[in-house]
């Protein structure tokens, strides 16, 4: 294989947004200095450095690329979402204070608001005059928005809302910019208006003025974190807050003067998950930046492997480099090659993301498969980062453990990452349920037991056709024969995608005849899906563990003949067949996989392993993390 142009890598990697993240890359490094002093200050230092750095960011403009330009964005969310992910190379407490201000609190103003909300406060907002939070999750209630406890009461009389806490664990929680900064608040909480329910709203509640709380908000702070000890997380309750019946986010329902309740979305359930579908964003974010905290580990790891030597091994004068031992490699390469797939299936996410907002791609379908597969990227990039970032800390040994290398804080502040923005399980349940329901036009109104009743009723025949082990096999024939016969060739990417889709299909049709077997039996719907929970899991993971394959391979098939395109593939294999080799118990059970390819698969990622070795160096450098934001001068040396 020629020398590979790591320029072009970059460039494949970076994708169309290759200049916002150039400069993004450059305005972070000019505060890597940060990295550094953040370790020794007390936490409200900590906090002020971080609003200070999040100010100067805004004024770069690279934070609010996703706003209308008329508000000082580019109106442009493809490359808002690409500058976040570069962000992530640096301060993470920056980053996420950034998505806070940014994605959270300034995105549900623009998607959940209307005119009059957006020439109010957007240009403030993106230039960080005025700093606010997103108060949805409470105490008592997280993952399940819809049962949330705090009240606004429509008032008829002032015209105004009456924003209450209600149950004692109905306080908001875990808030960002709410223990320090904030001003301004978009609070969701159950809509009541002439004594009927209408479920969850957002509102916009100021909750400090001049630096102190509001009349009726009290504040609490969170106190020390895990990590991203430079966020102010807090606690607010509102005890009968006043606002203006206009500090309704009235995009998709309204609350006339009188208090009758308007709305074009007449199905309750369908208005709040088109409400929530809109600041998907937010996810498609965090998955992004978590996979961009494994390039910074990967990196770290890998170039100190290739100069950190132990024990003499193939000579009698020179110790071993690390990345030279064969379980080295096999530590650190497979999650290179896996950090590749995911970085390359996040540019699909972002990319569906940037079509379905700006316009470009209309049809609802479109819209469910993206919310789908931004919930998958995310549990999977997400939960990769923390794996990534364990093992890259094991390899570089005690260094690994000083906080100056930086993986003390990736560590601490990307775990919290598989929990916000939706917690992994609970988002990879929103996946089953796209797949478990063929994202049916109904889809947004069913809840679990809508579901259950659906697979019940119709949805299982179609799946049990679609998926049908016969079917399946015949569609898969060639490139997956029954264990034991003559197997297609071990790299073949045609090969991995149909091991991948029948595991997914099989498991799918498996769950459906799970679900509707009890069904039938007249079981608590409840109960039968607490029970088939896990296998529904597994489909969800194995159904966007496919489309990260299937983004790897198509991205490399996309490639002209070259150096690039010949290590892409070797990577491309080294993941798909560590994926295979990890479920291979699950493959031979299912007669997919004979034992003697089982062996031969684990041998082939060995070699491939070593195969990718040589070009180790130059992968983790086409990730272009400026040297600086490394930090870990150590552990690096010159470079
Ligand atoms: C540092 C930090 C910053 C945050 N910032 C904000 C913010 O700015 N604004 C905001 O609104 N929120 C914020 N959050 C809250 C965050 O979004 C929630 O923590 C998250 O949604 C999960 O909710 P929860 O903590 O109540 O967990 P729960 O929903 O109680 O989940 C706890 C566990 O139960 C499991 N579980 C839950 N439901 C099910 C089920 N049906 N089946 C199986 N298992 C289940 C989950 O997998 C999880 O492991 C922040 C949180 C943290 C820690």
């Amino acid at each position: 294989m020629t020398d590979i142009d790591v320029a072009r890598l970059t460039a494949l990697l970076d994708g169309d947004y290759a200049e916002v993240r150039a400069k993004v890359r450059a305005a972070v490094a000019e505060h890597a200095l940060l990295l550094d002093e953040v370790e020794e200050l007390p936490r409200e230092d900590y906090r002020e450095r971080v609003r200070e750095t999040l100010l100067e960011m805004a004024r770069t403009g690279l934070t609010g690329l996703g706003f209308p330009t008329e508000y000082g964005g580019a109106g442009d969310l493809g490359a808002s979402i690409a500058a976040f992910e570069a962000l992530a190379y640096g301060d993470l407490s920056v980053l996420v204070k950034s998505g806070v201000q940014f994605g959270l609190f300034g995105g549900a103003i623009l998607q959940l608001g209307t005119a009059p909300h957006h020439e109010t406060y957007l240009a403030d907002v993106v230039a960080g005059r005025l700093l606010g939070c997103f108060a949805m999750t409470e105490h008592g209630h997280g993952s399940n928005v819809a049962a949330l406890g705090t009240v606004a009461t429509y008032d008829a009389a002032t015209q105004e809302f009456v924003i209450r806490t209600g149950a004692e664990d109905a306080f908001k929680d875990y808030i960002g910019n709410a223990a320090a900064h904030g001003e301004l608040a978009v609070v969701f909480a159950q809509l009541v208006v002439g004594g009927e329910e209408r479920g969850v709203h957002a509102f916009l509640v100021p909750i400090r003025v001049e630096g102190r709380p509001a009349a009726g908000v009290r504040i609490a702070d969170d106190g020390p974190k895990m990590g991203l000890n430079g966020v102010d997380n807090g606690r607010l309750w509102f005890d009968d807050v006043r606002v203006p019946r206009t500090a309704l986010l009235n995009r998709f329902a309204d609350v006339t003067p009188e208090g009758e309740y308007v709305s074009d979305i007449e199905n309750p359930s369908r208005r709040f998950f088109t409400m929530l579908g809109t600041l998907v964003q937010g996810r498609v974010s965090v998955g992004g930046a978590a996979i961009a905290a494994s390039e910074v580990a990967l990196t770290i790891a890998i170039r100190y492997a290739l100069r950190r030597r132990q024990f003499e091994a193939t000579s009698d004068t020179e110790e071993e480099l690390l990345l030279d031992y064969g379980q080295h490699q096999r530590r650190l390469l497979p999650l290179l090659a896996r950090t590749y797939a995911l970085h390359l299936a996040q540019q699909v996410v972002r990319h569906d993301l940037h079509q379905v907002f700006s316009g470009a791609v209309t049809d609802e379908k479109s819209r469910r498969e993206l919310e789908s597969r931004a919930a998958g990227t995310k549990a999977l990039g997400t939960w990769h980062a923390t794996r990534a970032i364990q093992e890259c800390r094991e390899a570089c040994g005690g260094a690994g453990f000083m906080a100056a290398n930086r993986f003390a804080a990736l560590k601490a502040d990307t775990d919290v990452f598989t929990t916000f923005e939706g917690d992994n399980t609970v988002l990879l349940q929103l996946v089953a349920k796209g797949l478990l329901t063929d994202y049916a036009g109904e889809f947004e109104e069913m809840d679990q037991l809508d579901i259950i009743r659906f697979i019940g009723e119709t949805a299982v025949e179609t799946i049990l056709e679609k998926t049908s082990v016969h079917t399946l096999l015949e569609r898969v024939r060639d490139a997956i024969p029954t264990a034991g016969e003559d197997e297609p060739d071990i790299r073949e990417a045609d090969y991995h995608l149909a091991m991948l889709r029948f595991r997914e299909e099989h498991m799918l049709a498996g769950a459906a005849r799970r679900l509707k077997r009890g069904v039938d039996k007249g079981l608590n719907p409840g109960s039968v899906f607490s029970r088939v929970q896990d296998h529904v899991i597994a489909t969800a993971r194995a159904h966007v563990e496919r489309l990260v394959l299937e983004a790897f391979v198509e991205k490399v098939r996309s490639l002209p003949d070259g150096a690039e395109r010949d290590v892409l593939e070797l990577l491309c294999d080294l993941h798909a067949l560590s994926t295979i080799e990890a479920d291979r118990a699950w493959f031979i059970e299912h007669g997919r996989l004979s034992v003697q390819r089982s062996k031969a698969i684990t041998a082939e990622v060995n070699r491939l392993c070593r195969r990718v070795r040589p070009h180790a160096r130059a992968l983790v450098d086409a990730f272009a993390i400026p040297e600086e934001l490394l930090r870990a001068r150590d552990l690096l040396g010159a470079g």
